[in-house]
């Protein structure tokens, strides 16, 4: 899904108040009636069904007839908007350049803020490759999946950003974390190229200590990155890695922690041995090395991302 920065400029006040009418009503509607819309909106049936039409002439809702009624639900194009909306309200998101990334369940744009600062704008889409191999199921569980999949992309984005900030500020090598809203995340831009593009260092050695040293203090805090691999560390020209990519982080804590953390060590261990011929036989193990320092997933669950929002993300992936 590109993000159309152009569909973003032209949009009324009124526009605003349907679209954002649309999303109110999703809270508790999967399809939400048009005239709920109409009624949150306040303006009159006629007047907002015209612009109703038009949203979704232009993607930002969508019709859904539903075997009780007829209504709109949002789409993701319409999600991006009201997220970018609020990020321009804050300052934070001014303009839109060029998409440097695109992952299976996420977009990643280039973006300035007001004083034309470049950042990173993640945008998450769960379910974009499941809710399309869905087709075969019925139609309204198709149109609930993928209301909840908005939700479960929402919970995505409030993780990532909790754990970047955590991390941030207890200093850890991540990217500073500058906005949330919705589905998406605004932060720093590093300078630097993912592992998986580095085809020589310097010096492997003190790469894969300095790598192994962070999972190892990670753990030490009580953290589990659970997605340590070469697509997800940054290395800087100075060959310093920066850690990237937080929506699948547990705690040390969790029924399966031995099993991330070690899964976390091997990816570096193969990826070493694969690209730059380095073996060692010093490795972090779980069960051994770990003592806990520090309860940063504690101080996570403490900035509002809790413990039923991480099972609610749990339970589908
Ligand atoms: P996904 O969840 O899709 O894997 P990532 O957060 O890993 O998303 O980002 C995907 C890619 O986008 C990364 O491999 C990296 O190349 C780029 N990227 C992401 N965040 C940043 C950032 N803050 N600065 C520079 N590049 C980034
Ligand atoms: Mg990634």
């Amino acid at each position: 899904m590109k993000l159309d920065a152009k569909a973003l400029r032209y949009m009324s006040a009124e526009d605003f108040r349907v679209l954002t009418a649309v999303e109110m009503g999703s809270k508790n509607h999967e399809v939400v009636p048009t005239s709920l819309i109409a009624q949150i909106a306040s303006l009159r049936h006629g007047g907002s069904h015209k612009i109703v039409g038009e949203l979704a002439k232009r993607n930002l809702i969508a019709r859904v007839q539903n075997a009780k009624y007829d209504g709109y639900r949002l789409t993701y194009g319409g999600y991006d908007y009201l997220a970018l909306k609020t990020f321009s309200k804050r300052g934070s998101v001014f303009s839109v350049g060029n998409q440097i990334g695109v992952g299976k369940e996420s977009d990643i744009y280039i973006v300035a803020n007001e004083d034309d600062k470049q950042l990173v704008l993640k945008l998450q889409r769960l379910g974009r490759v499941s809710f399309r191999s869905i087709k075969s199921k019925r139609d309204y569980l198709q149109k609930r999946k993928s209301a909840s999949w908005m939700y479960m992309s929402r919970l995505a984005a409030m993780k990532e950003y909790a754990f970047m900030k955590v991390l941030y500020e207890n200093g850890f090598p991540v990217p500073e974390p500058v906005d949330l809203s919705r589905h998406c995340v605004v932060m720093e831009l590093i300078d630097a190229f993912p592992l998986r593009q580095v085809d020589e260092v310097a010096n492997p050695a003190q790469l894969y200590s300095d790598l192994m040293d962070l999972i190892v203090k990670l753990a030490q805090h009580g953290l589990i990155h659970g997605d340590f691999n070469e697509f997800n560390i940054l290395i800087k020209e100075t060959g310093k890695p920066i850690l990237i990519d937080f929506p699948q982080m547990v705690s040390t804590s969790h029924a399966n922690a031995e099993y991330y953390f070690n899964r976390d060590v091997e990816c570096i261990r193969v990826f070493f041995k694969r690209r730059f011929g380095y073996e060692s036989l010093l490795y972090p193990k779980f069960t051994k090395h770990i003592e806990r320092e520090f309860d940063l997933d504690v101080q996570v669950a403490a900035s509002g991302f809790t413990k039923k929002h991480q099972q609610e993300l749990e339970e589908v992936s």
